[in-house]
């Protein structure tokens, strides 16, 4: 039975919480040659997301894994997300996480501004690193993706689900779900197919929208 609960507000880390790429980022700094192969293809849709990132992250060596960490350590922190995360506390609201990388890249930035303790769930792509090269493990696998959005969403069952993005990776979660915040690359794919969105630029605009929306409900 999936837990009921009145609001969920499910949020993309990569781009989203991170101001900039920071999972592709690391993909291309570790994996420069197959990254610049296939992500284009994966932006066209030409491959899927799935078996691109699995490709590129099984050709990167364990010995890399702390490497990778430390390359997440100093990546930004989109502006307003500690206030946005303490005004969802109030509202009781839970926030959770839904990334196509990897956990503990997503864990290692949440901690540094003692955010971590304040997120009711993560869920992201584990590695196995028992092996010469990274092995990827996904407990929410589709045809499709790593981590199917959709998939993760349908764990809760929810009156009001809000999801946050910024690119292709969410335009599944962003169908599925009440209530739409998009940026970047996202909009353009709302846009493309005719779907309801609100644009924003930090995380100071979503608290402000839905202080407001939440107040006249
Ligand atoms: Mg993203």
């Amino acid at each position: 039975m999936p837990e009921h609960l009145p609001k969920v507000v499910f949020c993309d880390f990569d781009g989203t919480i991170t101001a900039i790429e920071t999972f592709a980022g690391m993909l291309k700094e570790f994996a420069p040659e197959l990254s610049a192969e296939l992500m284009p293809k994966m932006y066209r849709r030409q491959i899927t997301l799935r078996a691109g990132v699995r490709q590129i992250l099984e050709s990167i060596p364990s010995t890399c894994y702390s490497d990778i960490l430390a390359y997440a350590q100093d990546k930004p922190i989109r502006s307003g997300l500690a206030e946005f995360m303490d005004f969802l506390e109030v509202q009781k609201v839970p926030f959770v996480v839904v990334s196509g990388g990897l956990r503990e890249m997503v864990e290692t930035v949440l901690k540094r501004e003692g955010l971590l303790k304040k997120v009711f769930a993560i869920f992201a792509v584990d590695l196995n690193i028992n092996y010469p090269n990274l092995k990827v493990c996904s407990d929410f696998e589709d045809q499709a993706e790593l981590v199917a959005k959709v998939k993760v969403m349908a764990q809760y069952s929810v009156d009001e689900s809000i999801a946050i993005g910024d690119s292709l990776t969410d335009i599944n979660m962003a169908s599925a779900a009440n209530l739409v915040f998009a940026r970047d690359r996202l909009i353009d794919y709302m846009e493309a197919e005719h779907k309801p969105y609100i644009p924003w630029n930090d995380f100071t605009d979503i608290q402000n929208y839905l202080s407001k929306y939440w107040h006249n409900e």
